[in-house]
């Protein structure tokens, strides 16, 4: 596995595997790996003739420096660990790195994330998904890739990095089920920053989505009544709920609690210590169990 120090390096091998007709699957992190990341970097080179990671923490995306701060960072055992599943290449950089045409870094404008940045993530983490689209923008043009990976857990980027990839004509963004450990947890940098007690206060966000999908696959199709049912049991621990909502994945809009949806994304934001986790399931769907059997599959955090 290639290890590049810059963006500029990254860019020149990508342009060179490009001009020589292979395909790059790209899966763009922050690092700290676990094996959500893993589940994206193995279908990446499965999927490809080259699989090119990024390990970038964004500050950009960081409304709190001391969340930013706080991230945790392994590069060490990150690469080793992209070796093992195979990635042809890995780079990192830093800010000034990939904007090197803007002399005081406070100075970068970020791009708006667009009409999905709003309410959600948008609403609780003001200029995250700006940020975010910023970010993503800069990577697409440096890797070029056909394919790009990302998780469903952060469903509301994947809609916003989807509306990048429409934009801009580049790549394709496929979007990969949440892999949780067998508790239902989904798998976050972040829940290294738990404590065991915080950890099984955490998994009343798993359990308030399956309520929702239990009630959905039995009729209800009522936003109000399907949020409430996730809201009873959150309501019920020390989780610090920031939202529980129920959206259509395709319009986004705000929903009328009474109007039935047709197909329905249940998302959650919620705080326990100082550590912000989010998750999401699609009710209309089946998958739910496989995505634990993921988990269960492997080994590690
Ligand atoms: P991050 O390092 O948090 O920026 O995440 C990098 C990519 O990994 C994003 O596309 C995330 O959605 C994805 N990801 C994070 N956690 C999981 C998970 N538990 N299952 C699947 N994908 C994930």
């Amino acid at each position: 596995m290639l290890h590049l120090p810059s963006p500029d390096a990254a860019q020149t091998w990508c342009q060179q595997q490009r001009s020589n007709g292979r395909t790059i699957g790209f899966v763009p992190t922050m690092g700290s790996l676990h094996r959500g990341h893993l589940s994206l970097v193995k279908r990446a080179c499965s999927e490809n003739e080259t699989c090119c990671v990024s390990i970038f923490v964004n500050p950009l995306q960081f409304e709190d420096s001391k969340d930013y701060n706080a991230y945790p960072r392994n590069l060490d055992s990150d690469l080793t660990t992209l070796e093992q599943q195979g990635c042809t290449m890995v780079f990192v950089g830093s800010l000034g790195q990939f904007f090197p045409e803007i002399v005081d870094l406070q100075e970068i404008k970020t791009l708006g994330a667009g009409r999905y940045g709003r309410g959600l993530e948008g609403t609780f983490r003001p200029g995250h998904l700006d940020g975010v689209r910023t970010i993503i923008d800069r990577l697409f043009r440096t890797v070029g890739p056909v394919n790009a990976y990302f998780g469903e857990k952060d469903f509301q980027q994947t809609l916003v990095v989807s509306d990048l990839a429409a934009q801009i004509g580049y790549p394709q963004v496929i979007v990969c089920p949440t892999v949780r450990d067998e508790s239902g947890l989904a798998l976050s940098s972040r829940n290294a920053l738990l404590s065991s007690p915080q950890k099984k206060q955490a998994h009343s966000i798993y359990q308030a989505l399956l309520a929702a999908h239990q009630i959905w696959t039995t009729g209800e199709r009522r936003p109000e009544t399907l949020a409430s049912t996730m809201l009873e049991i959150l309501n019920n621990t020390d989780l610090g709920v920031e939202y529980a909502e129920i959206r259509d994945p395709t319009a986004w809009t705000e929903t009328t609690p009474e109007t039935p949806l047709q197909q329905a994304q249940a998302l959650i934001a919620a705080r326990i210590g100082g550590v912000r986790l989010i998750d999401t399931l699609r009710l209309d769907s089946r998958h739910t169990n496989e995505t634990i059997a993921v988990a269960q599959a492997g080994s590690g955090p």
